[in-house]
C-alpha cells in the first residue's frame, strides 16, 4: 500500500482535502479547504527517506556570510521575544524545539538565555551539545518531559512544515510554557503572493532538498493552531516575495522580477502575503 501521509487537515478541521494543481514530483499537493494549508500526498517511505538528509554533524548551521546575517537578525527576534514577557526576566529560560547543530543556541547564549535545545537527529544535537553551557536533550520534545510552566520562550523555526501532526508537539509547547511565555513559529506561508506566482517552482516545496517539506502552513491554519493549544495569538508577520529564481530567467525578466520584489514588498507585509512566516503565540496569564 502506498498511502500518503495525510488523510485530514493536520489542523483536524472536518472538511475533506481537495486536489490542487501544483504538481511536485511525489505527487500533487492537497489543500485543506477550510484553513488553506497545503499537504505534500508523498507515502511514509518517501517521508522518510528525505528526513535522513537531516542528520548530519553540520545541520543547519548558516555558512559564511550569512552567518552574521542570521545572527542579527535572530537577536532581533529573541530580544523582541524577550520584551514581551509581562514580567523582567534578565535570563530568560529558553528552548530551541528542533535546534539542528545549534545556530540559534549560540544566538540565544550570545544573549544571555538559559539556554536548552532538543534534536531528534543524533549527529546533529551532538554538535549542538558541544556549545558551552547548553543543555540538550536527543530525541523528540514529548520525550524530553520537561516539567509544566517551566519555559520563557520557545522556538519552533523550520520545524512544523516537516510534522505530520503539529498540534500534538504546540499542546506540549504549551504544556511546559510559564504563564505569560512566548512561544515563536517560524514557517514559510503557502497563501503568499510568492505560491500563487510560482506554483511548484517554489523551492520551498522541495521535498528532497529541504529533508522532508510536507506541510505548509497560512495565516489561518496558525490561527487554527493557536486555538487547539488555547494560546494566544499575538502577532502573525510575514514577508518577502518572489516571483522567479534566477536560474529559470533571462537577465531582463530577472531584473523585472527584482523590482517587482522591491515594490512589493511592502504591501506582502500589510497583506500577510509575504513567504516567510514568524508567528507569535502566548500561554495566557492573569
Ligand atoms: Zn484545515
Amino acid at each position: 500500500m502506498n498511502l500518503s501521509l495525510f488523510e485530514h487537515c493536520p489542523l483536524q478541521c472536518t472538511t475533506a482535502l481537495e486536489q490542487t494543481d501544483i504538481e511536485l514530483p511525489e505527487g500533487k499537493l492537497y489543500r485543506c479547504p477550510s484553513c488553506g494549508q497545503l499537504l505534500s500526498s508523498c507515502t511514509q517511505a518517501w517521508y522518510d527517506e528525505s528526513m535522513q538528509e537531516f542528520d548530519n554533524p553540520v545541520g543547519t548551521v548558516p555558512q559564511g556570510s550569512l552567518d552574521k546575517r542570521y545572527s542579527t537578525r535572530m537577536t532581533n527576534i529573541l530580544r523582541h521575544a524577550q520584551q514581551q514577557l509581562p514580567y523582567p526576566i534578565e535570563k530568560p529560560r529558553y528552548l530551541d524545539v528542533g535546534c539542528s547543530s545549534g545556530a540559534l543556541l549560540q544566538v540565544a547564549q550570545r544573549c544571555g538565555f538559559d539556554t536548552h535545545g532538543v534534536e531528534p537527529a543524533k549527529q546533529a544535537a551532538k554538535t549542538a551539545a558541544t556549545i558551552p553551557n547548553v543543555q540538550v536533550f536527543t530525541g523528540f520534545l514529548q520525550d524530553a518531559k520537561y516539567p509544566d510552566n517551566h519555559f520563557d520562550i520557545v522556538t519552533l523555526f523550520e520545524v512544523i512544515e516537516h510534522l505530520t501532526d503539529p498540534v500534538s508537539i504546540s499542546k506540549e509547547v504549551a504544556r511546559i510554557l510559564k504563564p505569560g511565555g512566548i512561544f515563536l513559529i517560524g514557517t514559510g506561508n503557502a497563501d503568499s503572493w510568492t505560491v500563487r506566482q510560482l506554483g511548484k517552482r517554489w523551492e520551498y516545496f522541495d521535498i528532497t532538498g529541504h529533508g522532508g517539506h510536507i506541510s505548509f502552513f497560512t495565516p489561518k491554519s496558525m490561527r487554527k493552531l493557536a486555538q487547539h493549544c488555547q494560546l494566544e495569538l499575538k502577532n502573525i508577520s510575514t514577508k518577502r516575495v518572489n516571483f522567479g529564481e534566477k536560474k529559470d530567467l533571462s537577465n531582463l525578466a530577472y531584473t523585472l522580477n527584482r523590482i517587482a520584489r522591491e515594490l512589493l514588498a511592502l504591501p506582502a507585509r500589510w497583506f500577510h502575503k509575504g513567504h516567510d512566516m514568524l508567528v507569535t503565540m502566548q500561554k495566557p496569564h492573569t
